[in-house]
This record gives structure tokens, sequence and C-alpha cells, in this order.
């Protein structure tokens, strides 16, 4: 996708997974820091990278985790990309969230993104997590809605905005973070899980006739933003799309 996005930009250079197994993540960033432009972060480094960065958007810094650096003049400046992206993926898809009621399944990094992302548009967020002292810190850093097991069918009937933040259904079109037949009444269901791009939840909402959304949009979407930080140029969205497409085609085939 980001390779895709320099050549149509007419730019030189590539983008390459780097393995990082935690102990060698401080060498890592001194390597990046000497020869790399910028990086993206995943999992598991997203919150552990911070202490070795010289700087953080004020995203990042209240999210507390870090999807994107910028190698600027060998200082290491951390971005949240994850938390925009998300909202531009939304955006295109046409689904509402300004003063809307959004109930965020799951507490970890890409809940935290989401919910800062909500909150700062205005949305009320309330938060459910199989564990329940996750989504409490998240709930008291945030100043979000906890929501318990005795009040989550209410919670998710009467949301205008379901998202799927959990990793249940990665990988496994079978699985669904609610139980059959739980969903909202009236809301849009997002799922940010891009394999596959058709989950069980969001194929059940769509069978009750309710707007959903992929993790597609935000995959891209994220990495979009992380372009434009690291070249200073606005990539071709189209373009990533077709390539993150063509690649999850080949991933799902392996
Ligand atoms: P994370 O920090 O490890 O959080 C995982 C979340 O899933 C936690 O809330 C965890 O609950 C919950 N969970 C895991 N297994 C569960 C189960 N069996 N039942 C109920 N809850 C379960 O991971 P993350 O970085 O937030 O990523 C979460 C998902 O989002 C992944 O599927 C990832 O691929 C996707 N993602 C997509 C994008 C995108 O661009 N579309 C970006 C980032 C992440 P506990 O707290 O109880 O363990």
């Amino acid at each position: 996708m980001q390779e895709a996005a320099l050549k149509a930009a007419g730019l030189e250079g590539s983008y390459r997974a780097l393995e990082t197994p935690p102990p060698f993540l401080r060498a890592r960033l001194q390597e990046i820091r000497r020869d790399y432009s910028g990086v993206n972060i995943t999992i598991p480094h997203k919150e552990s990278v911070l202490p070795y960065l010289d700087e953080l958007s004020p995203e990042a810094r209240a999210i507390g985790a870090v999807n994107t650096i910028v190698c600027d003049q060998h200082r290491l400046i951390g971005y949240n990309t994850d938390a925009p992206g998300f909202i531009s993926g939304l955006d295109e898809a046409g689904i509402s969230y300004r003063h809307k009621k959004a109930l965020i399944l799951g507490a970890g990094g890409a809940a935290r993104a989401i919910a800062y992302a909500l909150k700062e548009e205005g949305a009320h967020i309330a938060v459910y997590n199989r564990t329940l002292e996750r989504a409490q810190a998240l709930c008291e850093a945030l100043g979000l809605h906890l929501v318990t097991e005795p009040l989550l069918e209410a919670a998710v009937r009467s949301c205008d905005l379901l998202i799927n933040t959990t990793s249940v259904g990665l990988q496994d079109p079978q699985s669904s973070p609610l139980p059959e037949g739980l969903l909202p009444c009236e809301g849009a269901v997002v799922d940010i899980i891009y394999n596959p791009s058709l989950t069980r939840l969001m194929q059940e909402a769509q069978k009750a006739g309710l707007p959903t959304l992929g993790g597609l949009p935000m995959l891209v979407w994220q990495g979009a933003l992380a372009f434009e930080l690291w070249t200073g140029v606005k990539p071709d969205v189209r373009v990533m799309y077709e390539a993150a497409r063509a690649g999850l085609g080949e991933a799902l085939q392996t």
C-alpha cells in the first residue's frame, strides 16, 4: 500500500516490515534514527515505544500510543494516525458520529485511539470489555461511560454506532464479539477487523438491514495520513485501497 503510493506520487523509497522482538526495540529505534525517514509501529510496541521518542504529538500523548514515527533530522517524533484514520473512514462512508451515542467493544490500543477521536468530535462514548478493569482504566483516563455485563444488551440496542475493536472475529469468520441477534435497533455497525473483510458481526448487521463498515478504510486512511507526515505529499488514496485489497487477497489465500 505504501509502496504503491510512493510510486504513484513519483517518489523514491521503499516500505518493508522490520520484525522486532520486544528486547530489540531500543536497538531498532537507534537504527531508525540513523537510517530511516519514518516507520509505522504495530502490535506489541504501540505503547512501549513511547519512552524512546524525542517528541509526541498532542494526540499520541493523550491516547498513550504511537503508530507512526517521523524521523526529523535524527529526532524521533511520535504520532497516532489510527485515530484520525478511523474518523476519515466514517466520513468517507457517510456514517455520522457527531453528538451520537457510540458503544465501543474492547479496551485495547485501537479502542483508546477510537475513543479519543470520537470524543474530540463530540460523540457520547460508552465502553464494554471482557476484562472490566481495562475498560475501567480507559473510561477513567478519557472520561467515558463504563458498560458492565448486565447493561450490555440495553447499551447495544440503544446505540447509534457500535464499534468492534476486540480481536474477536480476526481471521475467524465464525466468531462474533456479541451473542447472535444482539445488535443496535437502528445504529450503524463498524468492525475494525479487515481480515476477513466481512466479519460475522457485519454479516448479522447487514441481514438486519443496518449500515456497516469494515476495517479496510481505517487501515488505508491511517496509512495515508502517515504517508503525508513522512513525505509532505498527499497520497492517492484510491491507489492505496487497490494495493491493500490486492495484498489482503493474497494474505487470505496463504
Ligand atoms: P489489543 O490492544 O491487544 O486489544 C485487544 C482487545 O480485544 C481487548 O479489549 C481484549 O479484551 C479483546 N479481546 C481479545 N480476545 C477476546 C475474546 N476472546 N473475547 C472478548 N474480548 C477479547 O489489540 P488492538 O491493537 O486494540 O487491536 C484490536 C483489533 O483491532 C485487532 O483485531 C486489530 O487487527 C484491529 N485493528 C485494526 C486497525 C485498522 O486499521 N483497521 C487498526 C488497529 C487495530 P481483554 O482486555 O479482555 O483482553
